[in-house]
């Protein structure tokens, strides 16, 4: 399995526009944070969570040029603004692609892009071709389109409290990924254990209403206890080698282009 964040940043990104902070300014290219974002190829089906509102220059600077599907976190700007752009691998592969989420993200998504229900623009392809598959908190498969049954990959949901909204984090194999988490309940955690590596997001060192701050994803992080830590969804409040020094071994900040090879 071959993972790569393609943005670790916060809704603004950082830098953030007219801000002259240390970590605005610095010219350190782990400090370059495009919105929140993970590739990942596994069974050879390329799988991407999230569109964030930089989707395009991501899958550019990445060199990503195909998706069987995409696992949405949930419905909030920063992680969906960059769907209309997956126009372009519906056109290349003359193909729908699959999205996954819960309720509530999958029915934000359809009222955000209303524009892409339109049968008429459907047909010419011009608008976002997407497969909606509206997921329980069980687990699924993601299959290549008309694959044979063997290929697929099994995705764990795990569901978080982002504030006070329901949303899912994904654990595929040893790898998972949860992002704008506030909470996790009891329940969530054993689907957590045995981790080669988990995404986890960590705001900023003050504390906010609806999402983990360094503290208490460190915290969450020793708790859960996977091999190696990443951390992402970052301010421009965290400069990156400042921070590192200061995180327990095996935790560290996530950062753009960061690749990761797991064992399947
Ligand atoms: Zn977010
Ligand atoms: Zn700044
Ligand atoms: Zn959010």
């Amino acid at each position: 399995m071959r993972i790569i964040l393609l943005g670790s940043g916060t809704s603004q990104g950082v830098p953030i526009i007219g801000c002259t902070c240390d970590t605005c300014i610095s010219q350190n290219t782990k400090d370059k944070r495009l919105r929140t974002s993970a590739y990942i190829e596994v069974n050879g089906l390329k799988i991407l969570i999230d569109t964030s509102i930089d989707f395009r220059q991501q899958m550019l600077r990445s060199n990503v040029t195909d998706l069987d599907a995409i696992l949405f976190t949930h419905h909030h700007v920063d992680h969906i603004f960059g769907l209309d752009d997956l126009r372009q691998i519906n056109q290349k592969y003359n193909k729908f692609v699959d999205i996954f989420g819960n309720k509530m993200t999958l029915d934000e998504i359809k009222l955000t892009f209303r524009y892409a229900l339109d049968e008429k623009l459907i047909r010419y392809m011009a608008v976002p071709l997407m497969n909606f598959n509206y997921l329980e908190n069980l687990p699924f498969r993601v299959k290549e389109k008309d694959s044979s049954e063997k290929e697929f990959c099994e995705v764990i949901p795990i569901e978080v409290y982002h504030g006070r909204i329901k949303i899912f984090g994904y654990r595929i194999g040893n790898f998972a990924y949860i992002t704008d988490c506030s909470f996790i309940p009891e329940k969530e955690f054993g689907k957590l254990h045995g981790l080669d590596v988990l995404v986890l997001n960590a705001l900023r060192q003050a504390p906010h209403p609806t999402h983990f701050n360094v503290e208490q994803a460190v915290a969450t992080a020793i708790n859960i206890n996977a091999k190696k830590t990443y951390f992402t969804h970052i301010t421009h409040d965290l400069l990156h080698d400042e921070v590192n020094k200061t995180l327990p071994v095996n935790i560290e900040l996530g950062y753009d282009e960061l690749e990761l090879i797991i064992d399947d």
